[in-house]
């Protein structure tokens, strides 16, 4: 492709609307564009590299046996209504009406169309298992699109439905997803880590995640270096550590505490560490008020939370609610003589002695406190996050904490969907069970982005081979001298030939915005024609990550990349 016949539209400044590295780089690379909040058109470059990422998903999803389809983005009601979803789902469901009235939506996943398909065609266990998928856009109404492709209303995504005669199919089913999905990312070029996550509240039995390491990651992986346990924050078990503390208990006292309310501010003005303090959070849980004990130098996890109360819905408690309750503003609720919750406790609180709690009045705490002498706690379960240095669950050694971004799910499903909507097969016997199921999710675009959050510097993208757009970037430096550019359209054409896929810039552009143009897009090589071209016939040739350098002949610099690319 010669850049100068090419729509390339860089970008020399960080645009306003980019927080994050990769949208700021794939806006300024001139790879995608904003039409509206969480909506991006692809640019040629940009569609390129999406194309890559799609072509080694189908490659490798292919290769394991999967059945490509495609499903559409409009979804009817009806659909919707036999799983509950319709109702349950959120307003991430975008719903709309078309001119005869009928109630549909965009499609945020395909669970109920795929389940849909498969009961009106398959019958016989003799047909299973089987595994369709779909590279295909999603719409999601999220309440905040941001990050550009990273969290988008319409995205791309590739997603997988596994249909099996039993457990120990989908075991084999999922078993062999996770092995592709660990192909996928790995022929992306990219580092990443399966973690173990959350099956929320649909009564999912196993799932992983797949996470690309960055440290611009929104999700927090908690991993073990001696066993390999790996999981996201939600999943990581807090090993009990409420060894009881060796101290006499004290005699309760309420101090005053003008005005003093969180944490780190109650700590120091009463000179002991956070660690000696409990944080009681007021939730409402499924419409019932709960306090819920935290230590002070520890963070409550909501889906921990959740799950252990296997709730449907919690939420923290708004100022006016908290004051109705505990009869104090926020930062001053505690336990002791608290009436109408139910209390219960992170596992951590139990081992407590001589704490600070707040004493349910304006600017005032009780230093001394001691369960149960002082309360009652309803129960105590693992509600906390992990921090550094907490035990692994499965061979205490220290847990280390990392970042990631998720660029896929799996998930076993079991037969939720299928008992929802009837989608039955006759087995052996010839008795009719219902499909035992599995989803397995690849956010398409999100990968993208992904891959620019692990791999740049401060002059733009690194792309890692795979996913390059073009292979190299050929810089012709004095565009004008006719023998310079003769022998760049050998080299163009002799690249191509040999399946190099060569941007050449040939534009009649200073030397240095070619090099800044060549970085912010990141191509993997550069083969620059100019002076020394001139005096000895050599082109250079450089790696973007700056590794390699090579003075070569027009012929080896072929021949050289020619072999990179046959990886
Ligand atoms: P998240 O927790 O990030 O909201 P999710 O758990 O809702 O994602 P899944 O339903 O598991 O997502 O979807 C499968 C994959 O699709 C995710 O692993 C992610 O890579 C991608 N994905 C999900 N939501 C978005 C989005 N809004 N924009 C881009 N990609 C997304
Ligand atoms: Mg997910």
């Amino acid at each position: 492709m010669r850049l100068s016949r090419y729509f390339l539209p860089t970008l020399r400044e960080d645009p306003k609307e980019a927080e994050v590295i990769s949208h700021k780089l794939m806006l300024r690379a001139g790879m995608i564009r904003r039409v509206a909040s969480g909506i991006y058109t692809f640019l040629p470059l940009g569609l390129r590299t999406l194309r890559k990422v799609e072509q080694i998903v189908r490659e490798e999803m292919n290769r394991a046996g999967a059945l490509e389809v495609l499903m559409p983005l409009v979804q009817p009601a009806e659909l919707w209504q036999e799983t509950g979803r319709w109702d349950k789902f959120g307003k991430e469901l975008l719903r709309f009406k078309d001119r005869k009235d009928h109630d549909f939506c965009l499609g945020p996943t395909h669970e109920e169309v795929i389940t849909d398909l498969v009961r009106g065609e398959i019958r016989s266990y003799r047909q299973l298992p089987l595994i369709l998928y779909q590279i295909a856009t999603k719409f999601r109404d999220e309440i905040r699109p941001r990050f550009g492709l990273m969290r988008g209303r319409e995205f791309i995504m590739k997603d997988a439905y596994s249909f099996d005669a039993d457990e120990k199919g989908l075991d084999k089913s999922y078993q062999l997803m996770y092995e592709t999905y660990e192909r996928i990312f790995t022929r992306c070029g990219l580092r990443f880590k399966a973690v173990l996550a959350d099956t929320g509240a649909i009564g999912g039995k196993e799932s992983h995640e797949f996470m690309v390491l960055a440290e611009t990651g929104e999700d927090t992986i908690a991993s073990c270096p001696s066993c390999g346990y790996a999981a996201n924050l939600e999943m990581a078990e807090a090993v009990r550590d409420f060894q009881y503390a060796d101290e006499e208990e004290k005699p309760l006292e309420k101090v005053s505490t003008p005005d003093v309310k969180r944490v780190e501010d109650v700590a120091r003005f009463l000179g002991v560490s956070p660690a000696k303090l409990v944080k009681t959070l007021i939730y409402l849980i499924d419409g019932k008020p709960y306090a819920i004990l935290i230590r002070g130098d520890h963070e409550l996890n909501e889906v921990k939370l959740k799950r252990a109360l296997g709730a449907e819905s919690i939420v923290m408690a708004d100022a006016a609610t908290v004051a109705k309750l505990t009869s104090a503003p926020v930062g001053f609720a505690g336990p002791i003589g608290l009436s109408g919750l139910t209390i219960i406790a992170d596992n951590a609180v139990k081992g407590l002695k001589n704490f600070v709690v707040g004493a349910n009045e304006s600017d005032a705490h009780y230093v001394n406190a001691n369960y149960p002498r002082d309360f009652d706690i309803e129960a105590f379960y693992d509600l906390r996050n992990v921090t550094e240095g907490d035990l692994c669950p499965r061979c205490s050694s220290p847990l280390e904490l990392t970042k990631g971004i998720e660029v896929g799910h799996v998930f076993k499903l079991g037969t939720t969907y299928s008992e929802a909507m009837g989608a039955t097969f006759l087995d052996a016997e010839g008795k009719e069970r219902p499909f035992v199921m599995g989803c397995y999710g690849i956010g398409v675009s999100r990968t993208m982005a992904a891959a620019i959050e692990q791999n740049h510097d401060e002059n733009g993208i690194i792309w890692p081979m795979p996913l390059a757009p073009f292979h190299a970037i050929l810089l012709t430096l004095s565009p004008k001298d006719t023998k310079l550019m003769e022998a760049s359209e050998n080299i163009y054409q002799a690249l191509q030939e040999k399946q190099v896929e060569v941007l050449w810039d040939e534009r009649d552009e200073r030397p240095g915005v070619k090099f800044k143009d060549a970085d912010l897009i990141g191509i993997p090589y550069k083969i620059v024609i100019g002076k020394k071209f001139q005096k000895e016939g050599k082109v250079e040739l450089k790696s973007r990550r700056g590794d390699e350098e090579h003075s070569f002949t027009p012929e080896e610099a072929v021949n050289f990349l020619s072999e990179k690319v046959k990886g």
